[in-house]
């Protein structure tokens, strides 16, 4: 039953996600406008707007204009619950499964749309902040002095990296995006977790820089979505978390 809920839960928020990831980098209204077709701008009734099955149903097309609709949003819809059932049969029921699916349903929105528009709006990186800073002390998973110690540290070592790196080689490697978000997870998870998802992170970032430089011969220039690899390591980071200590315990 549970099982079922969070299935649920989890495909609609995808679809939501979906719709976040085409509005928000475009300012455009995202809960109160009616859902349309990204082709024919006819406006898609709720019947065919059920997350996964409609999808299926329509055979990926839209129904008045026969337009396809693009295969990720689909992907979403089906990632999304995936990754909170993992988290609930890793966690258990309980506070910590709690606040880590927080943490990972805000990651998912700003990762993808890092990827796919190169920015992070801090339309979700603020209101993340005050909502990890409220959560963890609130939920008993972390203390509100971990939680604050980690947005610094967090934020902190991500600006100073930015700062030097300017200094460095003439020109801003990294957005202030990275900064708030990396903000964003101290504050969830505390300042000894960050070691381990830089690490991650930077590992990922290293894989997209290769690949970049394999297929498209930038050379080392090639930009990486430094916030898509932040998201995706951290949500790797909470999927390996029953295998060691909490990370806000030193
Ligand atoms: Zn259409």
């Amino acid at each position: 039953m549970v099982n079922l809920c969070l299935f649920i839960l989890g495909a609609c928020l995808g679809s939501l996600f979906g719709v976040l990831i085409e509005r928000l980098p475009k300012n455009e209204p995202v809960l109160m406008a009616r859902s349309r077709c990204r082709a024919c701008n006819g406006q898609i009734p709720f019947y065919e707007n059920i997350p996964i099955v409609s999808y299926l149903l329509l055979k990926g097309r839209c129904r008045s204009c026969k337009a396809k609709i693009p295969a990720w949003v689909w992907l979403i819809e089906v990632v999304t619950p995936a990754i909170l059932l993992a988290l609930y049969h890793l966690h258990g029921p309980n506070p910590l499964f709690v606040h880590v699916a927080v943490l990972s349903m805000l990651l998912i929105p700003i990762g993808l749309i890092d990827l796919t528009n190169w920015i992070i709006p801090d339309a979700l990186t603020y209101p993340g902040m005050v909502l990890g800073l409220f959560l963890g002390p609130w939920l008993g998973v972390v203390p509100l002095k971990a939680a604050l110690l980690g947005g610094i540290v967090g934020a902190g070592s991500f600006l100073l990296i930015r700062l030097v790196y300017g200094w460095v080689r003439g020109h801003e490697g990294m957005g202030l995006g990275d900064v708030k978000l990396m903000g964003m997870v101290g504050v969830f998870l505390g300042p000894f977790a960050l070691g381990n998802i830089v690490l991650l992170s930077a590992l990922l970032g290293l894989l997209f820089g290769l690949t970049g430089i394999i297929k498209e011969g930038k050379g080392l220039k090639a930009a990486v979505p430094f916030g898509f690899c932040i998201a995706l390591g951290t949500i790797a980071f909470l999927g390996a978390l029953p295998l060691g200590r909490m990370p806000w315990q030193a």
